[in-house]
């Protein structure tokens, strides 16, 4: 007898104002195949994994079966690419319908690459198999990690090819997110609705993520500010283990904090702020030193929409604004100064640490040294060869480190510790990477699974993560990756 898959839908979105949606099903496939099924995640998720993992739920994450309770829908919004506005929407996305865990936790269940919406205009709203694989590996990569992101239920096939490039297996991926709220959401209720519009939305979002703010004075302006709260400890969190979006466009900024739209992301190997991988990305616009400062300029498109609310005189709005913008970059550096601290087993603050971390860094740049690497010897205490740990600079740097270290009440295996649980044993290299997406497509997906598997626990510097922390090799091409395949 089938148990049943647990689903408890309760869809709020469609209660806010017609302008933020359209009501629309996914398109059916012809012959879909599970791929992948996250069986931990469904059963946090109060979902019975067994009834899912089987053609029941091959038939809900394909889009050929609704699930009680469930209104699909695509999302309106709108969004700066690459500092120009436009016009979007969920053109290959469908927001399936938001589930109830047990807990009382609301999660979006979506479906990417679900096929066309009115919100398409020129693409066929359909997924490619690499890229939702790779959105799967990457976004569980950064749940391990401790960084807030939405997460992959499960990647399906649709047995119909999708036209590139080349020809390539179409593939649905079922992903889970607090919420798929964007600062473009906001952006396309101040382009395109009324003042009403937008109130009605951050009344929302306020009711969805930060309902102790809802009886705030100005709980507009207090929405700002937390959206800024969660992005500075967001994008600190990407700094310190040197995650790069690749495309933090404002459509792809989630008012909830979490990391979303995983599409030409990639690890950084070599440190340096300059590092790009994304082949659009011709200016470095998003390149990895600059990240932060994108964050606020995106949180001061989010200010801009919110100003009809936050107060009534415009020249006072822009102020308290700008303020809250000032905020971030502050919270931004206060977040980072900690992680980093944490990286080097620090417990607590001392006026010259900034320069401490500052010498690493430009060391590392200068000698032009793995990221993930030089902190993981650093916390097993091993010396890595090369120029940079042979060198004067590094000896004296390294003395002024342990003299610091002393300097603070807790033991050396406290230190050591910290940094175990700081610096990631490993990362998804994009190498290996890959090398688990070339093997899928061709049918083998035990590269993939094993990936998961260590990638799961970044943290326990295990014996089977070894053979994973290698860097691309140097003479390797330089990696790029692609969007919207
Ligand atoms: P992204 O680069 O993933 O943030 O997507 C930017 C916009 O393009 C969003 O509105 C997407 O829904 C849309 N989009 C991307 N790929 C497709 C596709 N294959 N078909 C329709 N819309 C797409
Ligand atoms: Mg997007
Ligand atoms: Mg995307």
């Amino acid at each position: 007898e089938m148990i049943e898959p647990g689903w408890e839908f309760d869809n709020s979105y469609v209660r806010l104002p017609q302008l933020f949606f359209t009501e629309q099903q996914p398109t059916p496939v012809r012959a879909p195949e599970m791929i992948l099924f996250n069986s931990p995640l469904a059963a946090s998720l109060g979902l019975n994994a067994s009834t899912l993992n089987s053609e029941e739920g091959l038939a809900v994450f394909a889009g050929n079966q609704i699930p009680a309770g469930a209104t699909p829908l695509a999302q309106a919004y709108a969004g700066h690419q690459f500092g120009y506005f436009n016009r979007l929407g969920d053109g290959r996305a469908l927001l399936i319908g938001e589930h109830i865990t047990p807990h009382g936790e609301r999660f979006d269940i979506q479906l990417k690459g679900s096929g066309r919406t009115p919100y398409s205009r020129g693409g066929d709203g359909r997924a490619a198999l690499g890229p939702m694989l790779r959105e799967y590996i990457i976004s569980e990569a950064m749940y391990a990690l401790g960084i807030a992101t939405t997460r992959s239920l499960a990647v399906v096939t649709t047995g119909e090819p999708i036209y590139r490039e080349t020809e390539l297996p179409g593939a649905v991926l079922t992903r889970i997110g607090a919420s798929h709220i964007r600062v473009g959401t906001f952006q396309y209720a101040a382009q395109f609705g009324t003042v009403e519009d937008i109130r009605a939305l951050a009344d929302y979002s306020i009711q969805r993520h930060y309902p102790g703010i809802y009886d705030h004075e100005n709980r507009y302006l207090a929405l700002l500010h937390e959206v800024i709260k969660r992005q500075a400890a967001l994008i600190a969190k990407w700094q310190l283990v040197g995650f790069i979006h690749g495309v933090m466009n404002t459509d792809n900024m989630a008012i909830s904090g979490e990391t979303i739209d995983y599409g030409p992301c990639a690890f950084m190997d070599r440190y340096d702020p300059a590092t790009v991988f994304s082949s659009i990305d011709r200016d470095g616009r998003y390149a990895y030193g600059n990240q932060p400062r994108i964050g606020a300029w995106n949180l001061a498109r989010l200010a801009e929409a919110l100003l009809p609310l936050i107060h009534d005189d415009e020249e006072q709005a822009v102020a308290m604004a700008e303020d809250a913008i000032a905020d971030f970059i502050e919270l931004y550096h206060v977040n980072w100064l900690e992680g980093m601290r944490a990286k080097l087993g620090i417990f607590n603050e001392e006026l010259e640490d900034s320069s401490l971390i500052e010498g690493l860094l430009s060391m590392m740049k200068k000698y032009d040294v793995d990221y993930t690497n030089t902190f993981r010897a650093l916390t097993l205490g091993q010396r890595e060869a090369g120029a940079l740990f042979d060198s004067v600079e590094y000896a004296e740097w390294h003395e002024r480190w342990q003299a610091r270290l002393g300097r603070q009440k807790q033991s050396i295996a406290d230190s050591q510790q910290l940094m175990k649980n700081s610096n990631p044993a490993m990362i998804p290299r994009n190498h290996r990477v890959e090398e688990a997406l070339d093997a899928a497509v061709q049918g083998d997906l035990t590269v993939v699974e094993r990936l998961l598997h260590v990638l799961a626990n970044p943290f326990t510097y295990s014996e089977e993560q070894v053979e994973y922390i290698s860097p691309p090799p140097a003479d390797a091409c330089p990696y790029q990756t692609f969007c919207g395949t």
